[in-house]
C-alpha cells in the first residue's frame, strides 16, 4: 500500500541496485530457463520470512527446494534503497531481540559475519530524555522512567500475566484495571507504539508487549541494527539459498494455485504451468492466501474469512538525510505525543550514511481514516520533524527527505488477532499445506516473527516431507 514518495529525484531502482551489489543476483536468478516439473518443497515469497526458509532448507540439504518470488526483487517489505551514498531501509529497521532473536539466530547457521549491534532505548516527553532498557539488560533504568516501585509491579505483571487471556486484553483495559500509575501508562503506550506499531491502546494487546519484554530479559537484548544495514542480511540469505544445489530461485513467478487432491498437496500453478511438489509453504500475509492464491480443494469458508479479516498495521515512514550529524546518540527514541519513534540508524551502523553525513529515521503509526488523510499525514510529519529537533536539540539540517505511508505490520497485534488467535504455521485439514510470515501463531512480533515462524517451520516441513 505504498502511497507516497516525496522527493524521489535520483532515487536508484532497487533491481538496479541489488544487481550492482549483490553477486548472486546478478548471475539471474530470474532467468528464463526452464523449471523442472518437480521439487519436495515450493517456498513461495522471498521475503525475510521465505528467504530465510529457504536458506535453513538449503543449509539441511536433503530436499529440493523451489523458491518462487511474484516480484521481480527478493525482499517484500525487507529492502534496500540507495540514494545519495545513504542505504535506506524500506520496511523492516529494528531487528528485535537484536543478536539474540531468529534473525541472530538464521545469520549464525548462514556464518555469516554481519554483527547485530545492540541498540538501548529512551523515552522523549515534556521535554526530557529518559532511558527506558538498557542495551542488553532489561534494567527500566534508574535516572528515570519508573519509581522502584513502580517498576517492580511491571516486572511482576510481565511475568505472571502470560496466558490466553492477557492476549485478550487491551494496554488500555490492563492500565485501567491495575491503575497503573502515570508513568507506566506512558511506558506501556510509548512501546506499544514502537514496537506493536500502532497507537490504538484499546485494542493492541498487552498480553503481545509483555510477551516481548519476557523475550528481552530472557535473551538480554532487546532491539538491534546490523552493521552494514540489511542489505548484507539479505545478501547472505540470498547467497545462501543460491549456492546450494538443491534450490531453485524465480523472481517473477508468483505461486497462483495450490492443487491437493484428498486435501494433501500434489502440486502448484506457477505462471500457468504445473509444477508437481510435496509441500508448499506460503511466505507472505495470510490474507493473500485467502484472496489471491486459489486452493484446490477450497480452504473452508470460514477459515478464509478469518484469514481475509486479519487487520494490518500501517504507518508514516521518513529517512531524512543530513548534512551534518546533530547527535551521537545511538538509541531508539520513543514518544506518545506525536505517537513515534525516532533514531539516527547511522550512529550504529556508519556505512548506511556517507562521512560527514547522518541519517534519521522516524516511524509513526497511523490508523486506517489517517492513512486516507492527506492533511492529517502532513501535520503529522510536521509534528515529527519537531519532535526530531526537540529530541536531538538542535534544527535538523536535511540534504534530503522522503516519506511514505506503507503498510508494515501483516497482522496487527490487536486483541482478537493477537498470538493465540493468529493462524497456525500448518493450514488445518490440509497436509503439506504451511503459512509462514509476521502473521502467524509464532511468538513474536514483525521481522522477528518472521523469521522465527521459518525456524518453527523448517522441521515441520522437513518432517512432513520425509514421511
Ligand atoms: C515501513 C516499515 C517499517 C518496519 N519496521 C520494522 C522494524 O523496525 N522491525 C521489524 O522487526 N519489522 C519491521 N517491519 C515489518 C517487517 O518488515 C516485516 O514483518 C517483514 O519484512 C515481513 O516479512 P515476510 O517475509 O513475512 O513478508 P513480506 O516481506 O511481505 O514478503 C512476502 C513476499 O511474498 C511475495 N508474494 C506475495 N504473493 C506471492 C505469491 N502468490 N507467489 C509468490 N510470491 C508472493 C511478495 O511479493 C513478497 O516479496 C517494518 C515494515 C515496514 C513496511
Amino acid at each position: 500500500m505504498h502511497r507516497d514518495d516525496t522527493n524521489p529525484p535520483d532515487r536508484v531502482n532497487v533491481k538496479h541496485y541489488l544487481e550492482s551489489c549483490l553477486p548472486c543476483y546478478a548471475r539471474g536468478l530470474s532467468n528464463g530457463e526452464r523449471m523442472p516439473k518437480r521439487y519436495d518443497i515450493v517456498v513461495a515469497g522471498a521475503g525475510i520470512s521465505g528467504l530465510s526458509l529457504a536458506a535453513l532448507l538449503a543449509l539441511e540439504g536433503s530436499h529440493s527446494v523451489l523458491l518462487l518470488e511474484k516480484g521481480s526483487v527478493p525482499g517484500g517489505r525487507f529492502k534496500v534503497e540507495k540514494r545519495d551514498g545513504y542505504l535506506l531501509d524500506w520496511g523492516i529497521h529494528a531487528c528485535l531481540l537484536g543478536a539474540r532473536g531468529a534473525i541472530g539466530e538464521v545469520l549464525r547457521r548462514c556464518a555469516s559475519p554481519v554483527r547485530i549491534s545492540p541498540v538501548g532505548m529512551a523515552l522523549y516527553h515534556d521535554g526530557a530524555l529518559r532511558a527506558i532498557l538498557g542495551e542488553r539488560l532489561i534494567s527500566i533504568a534508574r535516572q528515570q522512567a519508573l519509581s522502584s516501585l513502580d517498576m517492580a509491579r511491571l516486572g511482576l505483571a510481565v511475568f505472571r500475566e502470560w496466558g490466553e487471556s492477557s492476549y485478550a486484553t487491551s494496554v488500555a483495559q490492563w492500565v485501567e484495571t491495575h491503575r497503573a500509575s502515570a508513568a507506566v501508562e506512558l511506558l506501556l503506550k510509548a512501546l506499544c507504539i514502537g514496537l506493536l506499531a500502532t497507537d490504538q491502546f484499546d485494542r493492541a494487546s498487552i498480553g503481545e508487549l509483555f510477551s516481548f519484554l519476557r523475550q528481552t530479559a530472557r535473551h538480554g537484548s532487546a532491539v538491534g541494527y546490523p552493521q552494514g544495514g540489511w542489505g548484507p542480511v539479505l545478501d547472505t540469505l540470498l547467497e545462501t539459498v543460491q549456492g546450494s544445489p538443491k534450490c531453485e530461485s524465480r523472481f517473477d513467478f508468483g505461486l497462483e494455485c495450490v492443487i491437493a487432491p484428498r486435501k494433501r498437496v500434489r502440486a502448484v500453478v506457477v505462471n500457468g504451468e504445473e509444477i508437481e511438489c510435496r509441500a508448499v509453504v506460503c511466505a507472505f500475509p495470510p490474507q493473500m492466501l485467502a484472496e489471491r492464491v486459489t486452493v484446490d480443494p477450497p480452504l473452508p469458508a470460514e477459515y478464509g474469512r478469518c484469514l481475509a479479516s486479519l487487520e494490518e498495521s500501517a504507518g508514516l515512514c521518513i529517512e531524512m538525510g543530513l548534512n551534518r550529524p546533530v547527535t551521537p546518540d545511538t538509541r531508539v527514541v520513543f514518544s506518545v505525543d506525536p505517537p513515534a519513534l525516532v533514531w539516527a540508524v547511522s550512529n550504529l551502523s556508519p556505512r548506511v550514511a556517507p562521512p560527514g553525513k547522518q541519517l534519521i529515521q522516524f516511524f509513526s503509526p497511523l490508523g486506517p481514516d489517517q492513512q486516507k488523510d492527506e492533511r492529517f499525514i502532513s501535520d503529522r510529519l510536521d509534528s515529527l520533524v519537531d519532535l526530531g529537533a526537540a529530541v536531538f536539540g538542535g534544527p535538523l539540517d536535511e540534504d534530503w527527505r522522503r516519506h511514505m505511508v506503507t503498510t508494515v505490520g501483516g497482522v496487527v497485534p490487536f486483541t482478537g488477532q493477537a498470538r493465540p488467535e493468529r493462524p497456525a504455521v500448518e493450514v488445518p485439514g490440509y497436509s503439506g499445506l504451511f503459512l509462514i510470515g509476521d502473521g502467524v501463531c509464532v511468538a513474536g512480533l514483525g521481522g522477528d516473527l518472521a523469521v522465527r515462524s521459518a525456524l518453527v517451520a523448517e522441521s515441520l516441513v522437513c518432517e512432513y516431507v520425509r514421511q
